[in-house]
């Protein structure tokens, strides 16, 4: 796998995809500048080797050119971060952006404006791609959140560089690390599934049983597992067109000897609210009218043993419906374990979703081995597909 720290950039001008989709307010301020910061080790090298960066990406949807998706809005942010006063060019194509390139000395660094303001971005137009090729004498792609589109910057592009095409630090501590779970990781392997639905992860639980020694279930697709082997319910969240789908994940997993843990008790609402009723059940036995919104005490000391034990972790989806404060207790529980078990020498792998979010959010973010940037991305890794991102740079 050819990264960066394999080029030597010295008078060289480095085109790099990168992810600077970030959200913005209603004045144009950048509110979480996570994936700008995780774009600077890569400009930092290749500064530091003596070359320059020419900097695209996309920002939001935008139907053609729409001032409020400009990247003029982020130029202070990102020259901040990097600590360079970053150039820009107001067309990713054209003169506008060709002069600007020929003008870039050694050590400085040039933003193109949105590719997505051109549809031929998305479309992976191969014109559109050989033009965006002119700016750099090496394509570095660090854009992990994009790399499972074949747009013409993330896939397309690469065709114009023959070997002088690398994945950035960002994207290959990506790779690296879906890989110390999927294909290396050291046993006992344990995944843990929470989220709202199995209709969402089946494909994931899929590729998955051949990985792993044991699956821990959570979150709202409990219901459904519970349901299938007979327990009562009430009025959880359930998917009842994949009852016989439940059962056959868990012969398949019992067939492949991985070892699943579902929940044993469950925190329990009146209401689909913060401040409703609540008590703590056996998960098999959920009155009529009550719901299931968090893991119990029992489940998550019986969860953080599995952890405990474990020596490569990957975690998807929260336990429960951690955005209300009462039904947080099982995401965090985890968390605690996860962190642990981290600390203890495990590798732990956070990706897709709300299990970031939720991450972020309780402070486990530094505690854990690695937290993906890339949902989507993420996610289909995580169902074994091959991402045209990456391809375009192993071809
Ligand atoms: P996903 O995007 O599939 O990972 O689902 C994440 C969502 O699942 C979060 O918004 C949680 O609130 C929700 N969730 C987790 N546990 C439950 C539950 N027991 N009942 C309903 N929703 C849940």
């Amino acid at each position: 796998m050819k990264t960066l720290n394999d080029f030597n950039f010295k008078d060289k001008k480095a085109l790099i995809r990168v992810d600077f989709n970030v959200p913005l307010n209603d004045e144009f301020q950048v509110t979480d500048d996570t994936r700008i910061r995780a774009a600077k080790p890569s400009i930092i090298k290749i500064l530091e080797d003596g070359g320059s960066c020419v900097l695209m990406s996309h920002l939001g949807r935008p139907k053609g050119f729409q001032e409020e998706f400009s990247l003029r809005h982020i130029v202070e942010e990102v020259s901040q971060i990097i600590g360079v006063q970053v150039k820009f060019a107001g067309n990713c194509i054209g003169e506008e952006a060709e002069k600007a390139v020929a003008g870039l000395e050694n050590g400085e660094v040039l933003l193109l404006e949105n590719l997505r303001f051109h549809e031929e971005e998305k479309l992976g137009d191969e014109a559109f791609a050989a033009k965006l090729a002119k700016h750099g004498d090496v394509y570095v792609n660090d854009a992990f959140g994009t790399a499972h589109r074949a747009h013409a910057s993330t896939a397309v592009i690469a065709q114009n560089f023959a070997d002088n095409k690398c994945f950035g630090l960002l994207l290959a501590k990506e790779i690296e690390s879906i890989a110390k779970v999927m294909e290396v990781g050291e046993k006992p392997v344990t995944a843990v599934l929470g989220g709202a639905k199995v209709s969402s992860k089946i494909t994931i639980i899929d590729n998955i049983l051949d990985k792993i020694d044991h699956l821990i279930i959570g979150g709202g697709m409990t219901f459904t597992f519970i349901k299938a082997q007979g327990g009562s319910i009430g009025n959880s969240l359930v998917e009842d067109d994949k009852l016989e789908l439940a059962k056959e994940i868990m012969a398949e997993a019992a067939a492949k000897n991985v070892t699943i843990h579902l929940p044993v008790d469950s925190v329990i609402a009146d209401a689909f609210a913060n401040d409703a009723n609540t008590k703590v059940v056996d998960v098999t036995q959920i009155p009529d009218d009550w719901m299931g919104l968090d893991a119990g005490p029992a489940t998550q000391a019986k969860f953080a043993e599995v952890i405990a034990q474990s020596k490569t972790i990957l975690w998807n989806g929260p336990l429960g419906v951690f955005e209300m404060p009462n039904f947080a207790k099982g995401t965090i529980a985890l968390g605690e374990a996860i962190a642990e078990a981290t600390k203890s020498g495990a590798f732990s792998l956070v990706g897709g979703g709300d299990s970031v979010a939720a991450v972020k959010q309780f402070g486990f973010e530094p505690k854990v081995s690695y937290v993906s940037t890339g949902g989507g991305a993420m996610l289909e890794s995580l169902e074994g597909k091959t991402l045209p991102g990456i391809a375009a740079i192993l071809s």
